[in-house]
């Protein structure tokens, strides 16, 4: 499995070198995972077979507010909140029901992220090796089944350096979860000594919280498979 990280910035006007464009993953076979605004009228570039969305937000979906030159595949809520953009195919994603796409296997995984754009992480997988990717999240609500024998997880860092638990009146998402990194931190921010501590304390409790999960690769690291470039 090859994994080539097209984009991985957030929501935030702060743009580094490392961080430039909103988030896009591409996987083997030209299978994209999510593609943010920075990608709009750019996409034809980068000939996708398949678009695979985590959720509706304007840094994961906002570069087919013009359309799409191929398949779109998403949860029916996050088609509910992409209403207005003239997507053709439109292919709805069943959590935990996994589909097929350029000979990998994408199953989502419901996770506590927005209210408002409620949001599936994708255990993705090729042969023997699986990687877990969920580039938004507070929780995760099926950690041992969406974990278990990654080779590699990578995760929403945005919470590095501060809490992401927003409360809307009396709800709120994920209240008492932990860290996790990394799909949107600012390249600064990882040189900082605090914010690679706290990536190492996560690493640790993730290890420790999942008692049958074996976590073998965490954020960028890989020694094995799958193999990961960057393009931005
Ligand atoms: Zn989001």
């Amino acid at each position: 499995m090859k994994l080539t990280f097209l984009g991985t910035r957030g929501e935030i006007d702060v743009r580094t070198t490392l961080h430039r464009m909103h988030s896009c993953l591409m996987v083997t076979g030209r299978i994209l995972i999510d593609c943010g605004a920075d990608w709009l009228g750019k996409l034809e570039a980068l000939k996708p077979q398949a678009i695979v969305l985590t959720h509706a937000h304007p840094d994961h979906a906002g570069g087919l507010e013009c359309g799409s030159p191929c398949a779109v595949y998403a949860t029916a809520q996050t088609w509910n909140g992409l209403k207005r953009y003239p997507i053709r195919e439109r292919q709805i994603i069943e959590p935990r029901h996994p589909v097929f796409l350029g000979g990998v296997e994408f199953e989502a995984f419901p996770v506590a992220h927005s209210l408002i754009a409620p949001a599936v992480g994708y255990r993705v997988s090729k042969g023997n090796v699986s990687v877990f990717y969920v580039p938004d999240l507070v929780y995760i609500h099926e950690r041992h089944q969406a974990l278990s024998g990654v080779a590699l997880y990578i995760g929403d860092g945005a919470s590095i350096m501060r809490p992401l638990v927003r409360c809307r009146g009396a709800r709120s998402a994920g209240v008492g979860c932990a860290r996790w990194p990394e799909a949107h931190v600012p390249h600064s921010m990882m040189a900082n000594n605090v914010a690679q501590q706290r990536l190492a304390n996560y690493a640790a409790w993730i290890l420790a919280k999942s008692a049958s999960t074996s976590v073998t690769g965490i954020a960028s690291i890989s020694q094995t498979a799958p193999t990961i470039s960057r393009r931005s």
